[in-house]
């Protein structure tokens, strides 16, 4: 087939909403890991190899085509020149930009944003079957959902819409060059506001063909779309499991926390912080299963910001960590060896309150109490001892897909 498509992809938005959906460091949005990729690799990947497509350019974010090069460009096995160009303000003004660096040999133009990493070859292909007699088309979705115009200041609702003529537009969009060129001339400043590039075309009175398909094709905007986008490349698809062990010197006059409760006692656990041991197993088990360290890494004893500090903030602040990765802690399973005092009626009560802070039933958590035998530290009542073992499970995309439909 003659390479007759120049694919352009939007890649230069500064991914404001992802960085404040997101705890702590982390990539920018378009490094970010999918399937042990930079997320734009997949997007970039998925037309690299297609026949018809002539040359792939980017627009990038003004100053990291150097980033880009190093990080991204490097790790494809790239056949198709590539070219990067400085984004605009606007996305539109981004593929103005790298529309006039398009090939003159190109017919088509195929555009697609950087932030859609599940797009597959197939599809431009499917685009390039369905063009002909139109000026472009447009893959996306019918809408199922009931849509209702209404007034955002008051609530009121105006009407609602037929649903059956309902499309939500998606890249890739497939356009005849001359076509969204002639578009952006005519328009000229005004173009740069449009929020995708056949609302251009319309505009002008060209003729769009709509291609509903059911396949996932997810934007990044938050960082519960990256985690929706990893469950359906198969991420996370089976559980991880972690250990974790801790152990405290008992000394007198210490408060008593085990897993949260307050155990009284004349003596408590020597520690930066409550030294609760068991919470501590459980955070080092969740940051096992994440691969991610241990608890001496996260929260360092050195620092002043945890000294003193209730456990819990740990046990919360991992439980964060593992969200972004798509995942939660579904069992626990907690030893707890200590000679005195007698744990009895505190199991259950430490039971309910683990559960609790890591949204479980009850039954998920379990406590068990060993004495050390008068052996030993724990034995001789100079310790005590935690081991716990922590399973974490995918966050279902169903109830991803729910909260997104939830939000603003
Ligand atoms: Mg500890």
């Amino acid at each position: 087939m003659k390479q007759v498509v120049s694919v352009i992809i939007p890649a230069a938005g500064s991914g404001k909403r992802f960085r404040e959906s997101v705890h702590g460091p982390q990539p920018p949005k378009l490094y970010s890991r999918l399937a042990n990729k930079p997320l734009i690799v997949h997007t970039l990947g998925a037309f690299n190899h297609l026949p018809s497509v002539r040359e792939i350019i980017v627009a990038v974010e003004p100053g990291s085509q150097a980033r880009f090069r190093r990080e991204i460009l490097s790790r494809l096995k790239l056949t198709k020149p590539i070219l990067l160009v400085t984004g605009g303000r606007t996305r539109a003004e981004s593929v103005w930009r790298a529309l006039k660096r398009v090939s003159k040999e190109s017919v088509y133009v195929c555009i697609h944003d950087g932030a859609r990493p599940l797009v597959q070859p197939e599809w431009l292909a499917h685009l390039m079957k369905n063009l002909n007699g139109w000026d472009g088309v447009v893959l996306g979705k019918s809408i199922v959902p009931t849509v209702k115009v209404f007034e955002r200041k008051t609530g009121w609702i105006k009407r609602t819409l037929n649903r059956s003529e309902l499309f939500e537009a998606e890249t890739p969009q497939l356009i005849k060059k001359e076509i969204l060129i002639n578009s952006y001339r005519s328009l000229g400043q005004r173009a740069f506001q449009a929020t995708d590039d056949a609302s251009l075309v319309e505009a002008m009175g060209g003729r769009l063909k709509a291609l509903p398909h059911s396949e996932p094709n997810i934007k990044v905007t938050t960082h519960q779309d990256l985690v929706l986008a990893r469950n359906f490349r198969g991420e996370n698809a089976v559980p991880r499991f972690g250990l974790g062990f801790d152990r405290h010197r008992l000394v007198p006059e210490r408060p008593f926390y085990l897993g949260g409760v307050r155990v009284p006692a004349p003596f408590g656990p020597l520690g930066h912080s409550d030294g609760d041991a068991l919470l501590h197993a459980i955070t080092d088990a969740i940051l096992g299963a994440l691969g991610a360290g241990d608890i001496g890494d996260f929260f360092p004893n050195t620092s002043k910001s945890w000294k003193n500090v209730r456990s819990e903030k740990f046990i919360r602040e991992v439980v964060k960590l593992a969200k972004e990765r798509g995942l939660r802690p579904s069992q626990v399973d907690a030893t707890v060896i200590l000679e005195r005092p007698k744990l009895g009626i505190y199991k259950k009560r430490v039971q309910v309150h683990i559960a609790k802070l890591l949204s479980l039933a009850p039954l998920d958590v379990s406590i068990k109490a060993k004495t050390g035998e008068g052996l030993g530290p724990e034995g001789q009542g100079e310790a005590i001892s935690c081991q716990a073992l922590v399973v974490l499970t995918p966050i279902a995309p169903t109830s991803i897909l729910l909260r997104l439909r939830g939000r603003k």
